[in-house]
């Protein structure tokens, strides 16, 4: 929950305004006194957006301040809504919400932790998002200063994790180097930290293992508890580690199962006795069969939720028994992660917020060169570029989704939105055999033609088709079927890749299709390198239209038989009973004030 607070006028719209945008996370602290307000909100709150100054806020904070894993993020904004700066917490989401209030209040970021100037992944939050915690912080500055200095940094156990890039001075290949990142499930390091070695490794606690857990109706907290840690440690395995526990539903309201999982924090996940009874187990047992539906519990259920929290899985403990319980535990293979993120036309600011995230996310980014060009300033040192030149869609869709499969974090990257007539289509496809395996998930951008609309009016204001004159993938006839179906249903029509040196009277074709179904004048519009430095926009009329003007660059709008020009802009009325209801068709230059 964000806790916003707010004293003035401005700051309670303000307050508001996120609370719209942001529906079910924001909680305002507008009516009490600015330090009541501020001091309820961290008590409440994960994090806190201020519209006091730093100042105030810091004085009325710092007797409350514990430490920076643990207190809410702070980010104030000022009363001119011109900055939103990152005052405490700034790996702990103050630097990310100082850099989404951009998208509601126009507020620029102001951030001043280190690693974000450099770029390089913070190691406070390393892998947080998939679920990694710190076993050393005591070691964090010291690691995170060789990691910004260019030492060489040791990094193992890392490989199988979807993590972000860190730069070229960490490696694997460096077990000698003074200073490490470990990521490990292991037991052994608890013991071993006084040593030199792992006195110099920063240790990560990976999400990797579930505990399978059984028992008889009635089985105390204290006894489920004592197995886990036996189990646990039996196996040299770290309960950091645990990322869930796992039972049959019959043991859905087991009191002592579920306290025992509550104390150590973790989620319990529960499964049907017909799909634990399908999982191939080392100690099934007939007894536990008739009695629950399945011959398993325990080693069932271990398997079975790390298999869907990752792509497999193994058990590494067997089952083992108390008088009223039984415990097992699996580790699993973490999955890879594709972000099929959309970049926008072309300028920074139409990059969404949550594209940068994605980059900065990535370790191995693929796109075509012109388009890791637009945002190589963005991806983090050490990030791995896999770009090719046109015509090689196939090679890095399917690329893409393999560097998924091996379990990286993976950004496949497009202009506009990477779905439209783009990557995600052939991505998704090539993913099916492995889909399972590893998690998708798709960054909207803006497309061609929303970015033209914006320059050119407000051509889309009804019922608009995209239409690609691309004949690569689709042919001719097929293209010519859906541009005549678009006039007969008096569509506005986005024509995406009208025209190139190859592909030259497609875009004159389709145009004539449209103008046997609607007037002369009604306007056409196209952009030319929308949103970047020498875009231009031209709206004008089915006759005079030339193609020629067009190129591969370019997205063509066409009107419906209802769309005008006014005052030099291309409008599509919003609906049939609106301001151009009673202009006739065959007076389309008719102002809009005069049809009223
Ligand atoms: N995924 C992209 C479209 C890819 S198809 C998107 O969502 O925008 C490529 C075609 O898109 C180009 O031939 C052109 O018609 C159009 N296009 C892409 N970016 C453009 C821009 N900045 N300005 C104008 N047209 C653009």
């Amino acid at each position: 929950m964000i806790g916003v607070v707010a004293a003035t006028a401005g700051g309670r719209g303000a307050a508001a305004a996120l609370a719209a945008a942001w529906p079910g996370e924001v909680r305002e602290f507008t009516d009490l006194k600015a330090g009541e307000a501020l001091r309820a909100a961290w008590e409440t709150c994960d994090a806190i957006v201020s519209f006091l100054a730093v100042g105030a806020t810091v004085r009325v904070l710092a007797p409350l301040l514990a430490h920076k894993t643990s207190d809410p993020a702070v980010v104030c904004v000022d009363e001119g809504m011109r900055f939103a700066v990152a005052v405490l917490g700034g790996h702990h989401g103050a630097n990310l919400l100082a850099r989404r209030l951009t998208g509601v209040l126009g507020t620029e970021p102001v951030v001043t932790t280190a690693s974000d100037r450099t770029n390089v992944a913070p190691l406070d939050s390393y892998g947080a998002d998939i679920g990694f915690t710190v076993h050393n912080p005591e070691l964090l500055a010291h690691v995170g200063a060789a990691v910004l200095s260019g030492e060489p940094v040791a990094l193992e156990g890392a490989d199988d994790w979807p993590l972000p890039a860190l730069p070229p001075n960490v490696r694997t290949d460096t077990g000698e180097a003074a200073t490490g990142i470990f990521v490990t499930d292991g037991a052994e390091i608890v013991c071993m930290c006084h040593e030199s070695w792992f006195g110099n490794r920063l240790v990560y606690r990976p999400p990797s293992l579930v505990v399978g857990v059984g028992s008889a109706r009635g089985v105390s907290a204290e006894e489920v508890g004592d197995l886990i840690d036996l189990v646990l440690g039996g196996a040299a395995v770290a309960p950091e580690s645990v990322r869930a526990l796992a039972t049959v539903d019959l043991k859905a309201d087991e009191e002592g199962i579920l306290r025992a999982a509550e104390e150590r924090g973790w989620e319990v996940v529960t499964f049907p006795a017909e799909v634990l009874a399908g999982v191939e187990v080392p100690n099934p047992s007939e007894v536990v069969r008739a009695e629950v539906g399945t011959p398993s519990v325990a080693e069932a259920a271990a398997l079975h939720a790390a298999r869907s929290f990752g792509r497999s899985a193994e058990l590494i403990a067997e089952k083992h028994r108390s008088a009223n319980a039984t415990a097992a535990v699996a580790r699993l293979r973490p999955r890879g992660r594709l972000s099929i993120v959309g970049l926008g036309p072309g300028a920074r600011d139409l990059l969404t917020p949550r594209a940068e995230e994605a980059l900065r996310r990535a370790s191995v980014v693929v796109g075509l060169d012109q388009y890791v060009d637009q945002v190589r300033d963005l991806l983090r040192p050490g990030t791995r570029i896999l770009s090719s030149g046109l015509g090689q869609e196939e090679e890095r869709a399917r690329t893409a989704v393999e560097e998924a499969a091996a379990g990286r974090a993976v950004a496949l990257i497009g202009s506009g939105d990477a779905g439209v007539y783009a990557m995600a289509s052939p991505a998704l496809e090539f993913a099916t055999g492995e889909i399972g395996a590893i998690d998708v998930d798709g960054v909207p951008g803006i497309t061609a033609a929303v970015a033209a609309s914006g320059l050119l009016g407000a051509p889309l204001g009804h019922d608009h088709a995209y239409i690609s004159l691309s004949d690569l993938h689709t042919p001719w006839e097929v293209i010519e079927r859906r541009v005549r179906a678009a006039a007969e249903g008096d569509f506005t029509v986005c024509f995406y890749n009208p025209r190139s040196r190859a592909r030259d009277w497609q875009l004159g074709a389709a145009l004539r299709i449209l103008a046997e179904h609607r007037p002369a004048g009604t306007p056409v519009g196209f952009v030319r390198n929308a949103s970047r430095p020498d875009e231009t926009a031209t709206v004008t009329t089915l006759a005079e239209v030339d193609p020629g003007e067009v190129d591969m660059y370019t997205v063509v709008l066409v009107g419906s038989s209802r769309s005008r020009t006014v005052a030099g802009r291309f409008v599509t009325p919003r609906g049939y009973r609106w301001s151009f209801e009673k202009s006739a068709p065959s007076e389309p230059d008719e102002p809009a004030g005069a049809s009223r």
